[in-house]
């Protein structure tokens, strides 16, 4: 590994240690993905050294890379196994599915800025994500085709939950979404299984707005 590898190779330990373990994040599917993916190469090389800090960063369009501690926050809360199909809605730097890629069969994911699109495309494909599917549209619609999922994330806040999505979870299945007004959202699991649906509330969260014919209008 040559001498830059290695230097964010140490930054991504120390974010894994000091930002996602100990606040509580235990499950060992989870950190060892966030151990591995190379956070610095899904953001522009102006931010490379920022990339492992506590914090959100641009990622151009108005648009951002989630804090590391709610990627690894929300990727636990899906609960996911190696054999799931997961739609992610919300591609942006590519970063969130690509840590989710690290743990299961496929991930599909959905982008409605064309620029995020193709930029998140060409990482995958440098960095050799054979398991991910890029699409360019509306994800509010859910991705009908490739339905049912076993877990469904959203990572941009809704004005409530689109009743599309629940229908294309799997039995068993889980979705978290961010849910609220603008400003803030509160970060809600639902699990589905033969009894119906389950909520629970993880908590505040502050995400860009999810827009489209489902969420937000423009
Ligand atoms: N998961 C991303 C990552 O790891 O970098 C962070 C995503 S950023 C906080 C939210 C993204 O959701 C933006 O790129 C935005 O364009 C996208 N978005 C908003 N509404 C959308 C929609 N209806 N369908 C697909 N993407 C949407």
């Amino acid at each position: 590994m040559d001498k830059t590898a290695l230097k964010y190779e140490r930054m991504r330990k120390e974010m894994v240690e000091n930002q996602i373990i100990s606040r509580g994040i235990t499950d060992p599917k989870v950190i060892a993905a966030m151990l591995k993916v190379p956070r610095h190469l899904f953001v522009s090389d102006a931010l490379m050294d920022q990339a492992y800090g506590d914090f959100p960063l641009p990622i151009g369009e108005q648009q951002t890379i989630s804090q590391p501690y709610i990627v690894a926050e929300m990727t636990q809360a899906l609960n996911l196994n190696e054999e799931d199909r997961v739609l992610e809605i919300g591609t942006g730097s590519g970063y969130q599915a690509a840590v989710i890629a690290e743990i299961v069969y496929r991930v599909y994911t959905i982008e409605r800025i064309h620029s995020l699109y193709i930029r998140a495309r060409a990482i995958f494909d440098s960095l050799q994500y054979h398991n991910i599917v890029t699409r360019y549209s509306d994800g509010t619609l859910g991705w009908a085709a490739e339905s049912p999922f076993d877990a469904i994330i959203v990572t941009a806040g809704a004005p409530v939950i689109p009743d599309i999505l629940i229908s294309q979870l799997a039995k068993g299945g889980r979705l978290v979404i961010p849910v609220g007004n603008q400003n803030t959202q509160e970060l809600i699991r639902l699990y589905r299984d033969e009894k119906g649906i389950h909520q629970t509330n993880l908590g505040g969260c502050r995400f860009v707005k999810l827009i489209g014919e489902q969420g937000w209008k423009e």
